[in-house]
């Protein structure tokens, strides 16, 4: 193929900055002038070049030595680097294709963010700080899925941004549906504001998990809904980057419900499916990695199953497995390793002796055993565990003052441990009701009603009860 020259990129070029990911350069972000974003794929080339693959464009190669400069960026993640912004003529970029296939690619940021919602946090300072960076959100988001998954933006479809209070039973961050007129399909991701406003939501991680259920329902239709649910959960939140949140997520929610850790590995196919099957589900694409067969490894598979292949046999193929009975086994295996290292990782039998002094009503001694173990494992995932066994042992033995507090670190600094947080909004109202903090504990009470609907029932009851009537008695 005949290499031109492109004249008109070094006009269209702002900045040309890489995303690197633990292993080296794999993807690459290129904003142009007119505010529009490409996204590619870097390869290696040779040892001075590497060439980013732009989806719909071509390649642009790159000299080695011109990437040179990296500086540390203070992304979430914290493991994310950037290169520098260079001119476009330093490089004398090249581009394969012809150029008028570029608008293809670019992103219409600012069309698909519906800013229409009115509901009852309209005015709240974190719903405008979050529209305020939804523009960056969606970039970061697009560029993860590229990198994770190989997915690009699908450009025969709309995709629509909504904000909106909660309104069903289950306690949800966002959801994607499809939604038809005129012979045109939307896909409408919701973004549900309770959890957004409680800080439970991370913004980022669940915008990029909903952009990869409406991209590949956008690219396959109803195909895609009859992939099996763990599949498409399995993607959404490997691709999104969110197996050590879930794994969190999952593993705290067991042990807070006196669930043995392991029973969270269950089978891919097992016949209910919930998001306590979020981490199995993502550990199938930990696993093809960790099989040594890497990222390109997943990103061909994914792209196999988009284009309609049999699951089965490109994960098998993905996995070197002789069978789908044989891959289950295998991925059993690696699955319940990973929760073991988790776990001691975590200090979790430790967690466990301390946890039967409580359940045996010893709860003095836990108190001051929780706060030794704490010490002992200042970055154990269960730590907002070990704080809320605290503030039940401190009620328990009446100390409400206590107890309030340590119900108030779990809900100011563990947010997205979120299975803790209407528990623990609940019981701060109860603490202040039994301390007789009238004021204190309307405010607590109203907060729950406002903010954590999906809550228990008799909660909810509880909580109008004691606004319709003040003055009545605290309830254990
Ligand atoms: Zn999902």
């Amino acid at each position: 193929m005949q290499e031109e020259s492109m004249q008109w990129l070094p006009a269209l070029l702002a900045f040309i900055s890489a995303t690197l990911s633990c292993e080296g350069v794999d993807a690459a972000v290129i904003r142009l002038k007119n505010g529009n974003t490409l996204y590619g794929d870097i390869e290696e080339v040779s040892e001075q070049q590497v060439a980013v693959d732009i989806a719909g464009v071509g390649r642009l190669f790159l000299e080695r030595r011109e990437i040179s400069s990296i500086e540390e960026e203070s992304s979430a993640e914290g493991r994310e680097e950037v290169v520098s912004p260079h001119s476009a003529e330093d490089h004398g970029l090249q581009l394969r294709k012809k150029a008028e296939t570029r608008e293809t690619v670019g992103l219409e940021i600012s069309e698909t963010i519906d800013q229409s919602y009115s509901g009852k946090y309209a005015q709240h300072r974190t719903y405008t700080a979050v529209l305020k960076s939804i523009n960056a959100i969606r970039e970061k988001a697009v560029a993860t899925i590229q990198r994770r998954t190989g997915l690009g933006y699908p450009t025969t479809a709309d995709i629509r941004l909504r904000f909106a209070d909660y309104d069903g039973e289950e306690r949800l961050t966002a959801d994607t549906v499809s939604e038809t007129t005129n012979g045109r399909t939307i896909q409408v991701i919701t973004i549900y504001m309770e959890l957004l406003i409680t800080r439970q939501t991370d913004v980022q991680a669940t915008t990029t998990h909903e952009f990869i259920h409406a991209f590949m329902r956008a690219q396959m239709g109803k195909k895609y809904q009859a992939l099996p649910k763990w599949l498409r959960e399995a993607i959404a939140v490997w691709g999104a980057d969110q197996l050590e949140d879930k794994t969190w997520a999952v593993l705290g929610n067991a042990i807070f419900s006196g669930k043995p850790p392991f029973s969270t590995i269950n089978g891919l196919e097992s016949s209910h499916h919930d998001t306590s099957d979020y981490m199995e589900d993502a550990l199938l694409f930990e696993f093809i990695v960790r099989r040594g067969n890497g990222m390109t490894r997943v990103k061909s598979a994914i792209e196999a199953i988009v284009a309609g292949n049999d699951y089965r046999e490109t994960l098998q193929e993905a996995t070197n497995s002789r069978s789908w009975t044989k891959l289950q086994d295998d991925l059993r295996a690696f699955s319940l390793g990973y929760v073991e290292d988790v776990l001691s990782r975590a200090s979790y039998s430790r967690f466990q002796t301390t946890d039967d002094l409580l359940k045996a009503r010893r709860y003095q001694e836990a108190i001051a055993k929780f706060q030794e173990w704490m010490q002992d494992n200042p970055r154990s995932f269960l730590i907002p565990e070990a704080w809320y066994r605290i503030a039940q042992c401190q009620y328990r033995l009446k100390r409400y003052e206590d107890a309030s507090k340590s119900y108030q670190i779990i809900l100011d600094d563990f947010p997205q441990h979120e299975h803790l947080q209407d528990d623990a909004q609940y019981m701060l109202a109860k603490s202040f009701e039994h301390l007789k903090e009238r004021t204190k504990t309307e405010h607590a009470y109203r907060t729950l009603l406002r903010d954590y609907p999906y809550t228990a029932k008799d909660r909810l009851d509880d909580a109008r009860s004691f606004l319709d009537n003040p003055r009545r008695d605290a309830q254990p």
